[in-house]
């Protein structure tokens, strides 16, 4: 098992390169470590690396492991987990981004958590490609209605779209990134999506060379988890 501070620098190799095999500047690519079910050390010993921003999908654990690393001054904690509307005062309090906003009713709900607490947030919607029923994400066809309703919220600050791919298959990844990129350029294009969350450990270089501005890696850094935890 080699170190994460090792394992990090490999990942912002493999990042590099993806990036300037598609054309595209490394520094275009943001790396959000996902740090779920690891302890709170783990997380330090990536920051001492360098690493800032994290990526948690559950609304508990992220307030706790930001409580518990509350000296760490710029940390940035990326929510991307499934959000229940009764989980969206903790996220409110405790996330600087969240990537899953996937329905209205959320959106106005965290806009008023957030509105209470005088703060304003990114946020990306999350979009279900696949439309598989088990997952999250607004379907394609309901899009339209959630960016409008994000928009209303003046605490939720729209910069993009994210999704995950149904499996760990590269070439569904690769259409599921490309119809995320169609779907921005339906809704107003990069100049009011600039940010695409797409690619963790097994297709970031795909999900680069569509065009992703942001990657959630957790294995690749922080090694394998110890129970399957994808929600
Ligand atoms: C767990 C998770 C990741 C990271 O996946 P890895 O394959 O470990 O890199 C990225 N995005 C979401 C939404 C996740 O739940």
């Amino acid at each position: 098992m080699i170190g994460i501070a090792r394992a990090l620098a490999d990942v912002r190799d493999r990042i590099a390169r993806a990036a300037r095999a598609a054309g595209r500047e490394p520094g275009s690519v943001k790396l959000v470590a996902v740090s779920k079910t690891k302890p709170a050390a783990a997380v330090r010993e990536a920051y001492a690396a360098g690493q800032r921003a994290f990526g948690e999908n559950y609304a508990q654990e992220l307030e706790q492991k930001a409580r518990e690393l509350a000296d760490l001054p710029d940390i940035e904690w990326h929510f991307i987990g499934h959000l229940q509307t009764n989980k969206a005062k903790l996220i409110a309090r405790a996330a600087h981004v969240v990537h899953t906003v996937d329905s209205a009713v959320l959106a106005r709900e965290l806009g008023k958590r957030l509105r209470a607490l005088g703060r304003t947030i990114p946020v990306l919607v999350e979009v279900n490609i696949g439309a598989e029923p088990q997952k999250h994400g607004a379907p394609p066809a309901e899009l339209a209605a959630v960016l409008a309703a994000v928009r209303a919220e003046p605490e939720l600050s729209l910069r993009g779209l994210m999704t995950m791919p149904p499996a760990d298959e590269l070439d569904t990844a690769r259409r599921v990134f490309e119809t995320l990129v169609t779907l921005r350029n339906l809704h107003g294009g990069a100049a009011v999506l600039p940010e695409l969350s797409m690619g963790m450990t097994g297709d970031l270089e795909v999900a680069i060379a569509a065009g992703s501005t942001m990657v959630r890696v957790g294995t690749a850094i922080f090694g394998a988890r110890a129970t399957s935890a994808s929600a």
